[in-house]
């Protein structure tokens, strides 16, 4: 996914067009800014380029996603259904503006599996947040057909999916809101920074206000705002806004790179009929920045993951299910609800009960799962030796299994 991988020209010039005029901040001070307004032409380019009626950008994907949810009014007493594989920041987020996270089972998709979502829903449930992790999709439509009849709000957490679509949508529009997180290792990159999209201008004024202290925007004196509610501080910087800028505008690249690149290693691995892959609900809107597949069960995957790590070429490979960022598995700060400040009494006694919570049915997909980062800079040539060392690999535990080693 790593857009920082083509920084050039096209990110300094945009850089240096906010450091000739000193106004990095993307309120307010007309005059000497000379027209440089960097973050709102970004949210222009956002609306352009993903088909949404607003953008709001705020300070990292995680601000993105606190906002959202507390523009969609989800707070104290709502719960909010999620994965199990996801990043720590979807739990933060929930958890911050005072909501329950219910973490619910993935299946092949690596997302939101539709009869966990239904299982877990309670009177408290308020959203359903799809991650669509690794560059893929949630089932969209059942998870949209689900929230329609228990009027549940949907709030699409794409931060990993930026540029993939489904059924000719991009991901993050789909839903009531939808979030990207444009920190240092996304599809594109401001260093930091992510945005709240939506087709709902109310949803939107109110994200324009939370994420600068509730400021209406209004006037042409930023200290004469008035408040009509209690924000925070989310705001981008135009530094940050300005790598953006640059970044969007070679989103199409990145993705056609990627695609093509995703495919000849898929190419490879598909020879092996062991080896299977993520289901995508609609093939032709990967964004393609991983390529996700299974082995048939966690000892081969394992093994697999060892042999690599053995010949030391694991790296940009990501076995989720032990590693501390991404899966339940490993989340004891959450398990044990280990906050620096008190929790509510109601996220407090939900968070302790996720320990004896039964995740079986994730473990089966992610304990087999591995995803290959897709690079942008890899020659055809790499590629191929790449694939090949994966393959040998491959065959190498397959055998191995096979006579009882
Ligand atoms: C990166 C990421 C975020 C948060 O983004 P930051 O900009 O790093 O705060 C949220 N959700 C997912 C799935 C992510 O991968």
């Amino acid at each position: 996914m790593p857009g920082f991988e083509f920084f050039g020209d096209e990110e300094r010039k945009e850089v240096n067009d906010v450091l000739e005029t000193g106004i990095l901040m993307r309120y307010g001070f007309d005059g000497p800014r000379k027209g440089i307004w960097k973050s709102i032409e970004l949210e222009k380019e956002i609306c352009k380029t993903f088909g949404v009626a607003h953008a709001q950008l705020t300070s990292s994907g995680t601000a993105a996603l606190t906002t959202a949810l507390a523009a969609l009014n989800i707070g104290a007493g709502d719960e909010v259904i999620m994965p199990s594989f996801t990043f720590v920041a979807s739990f933060e987020a929930v958890l911050s503006v005072g909501a329950v996270p219910v973490l619910v089972d993935v299946d092949e998709t690596l997302t939101l599996n539709p009869q966990a979502v239904l299982n877990a829903i309670t009177r408290k449930t308020k959203c359903v947040m799809p991650v669509h992790m690794c560059g893929s999709m949630a089932d969209l439509d059942a998870l949209q057909h689900i929230c329609k009849e228990h009027h549940l709000i949907l709030l699409e957490d794409a931060c990993q999916s930026i540029g993939g679509t489904y059924k000719g949508k991009h991901l993050g529009t789909i839903g009531d809101a939808g979030t990207f997180s444009f920190d240092f290792v996304k599809t594109i990159t401001c260093a930091e920074g992510g945005v709240v999209m939506t087709n709902n201008k109310d949803i939107y004024i109110k994200s324009d206000g939370y994420t600068d202290h509730g400021h209406d925007h209004l006037g042409a004196d930023r200290g004469a705002d008035l408040h009509p509610f209690i924000g925070y501080n989310f705001r981008i910087s135009e530094l940050h806004a300005a790598v953006g800028l640059a970044q969007i505008r070679k989103l199409d690249t990145f993705l056609s790179i990627q695609r093509k690149n995703y495919a000849q290693l898929k190419n490879m691995l598909q020879q092996i009929p062991e080896v299977s892959f993520r289901v995508v609900p609609d093939e032709s809107g990967d964004s393609c920045t991983f390529l996700s597949w299974f082995l048939p069960t966690e000892e081969l995957m394992k093994a697999f993951v060892a042999e690599m790590k053995a010949q030391n070429i694991l790296a940009g490979n990501f076995y989720w299910y032990a590693n501390n960022w991404h899966y339940i598995k490993q989340w004891q700060h959450l398990q044990q609800a280990t906050t620096l400040n008190n929790l509510n009494a109601e996220q407090k006694a939900a968070l302790l009960k996720l320990s004896a919570q039964d995740f079986s049915a994730s473990d089966e997909v992610m304990s087999r799962c591995i995803s290959t980062a897709i690079s942008l800079l890899w020659t055809e040539e790499q590629i191929k030796e790449k694939g090949e060392k994966m393959v040998n690999a491959i065959k190498k535990v397959l055998s191995e299994a096979s006579v009882g080693v």
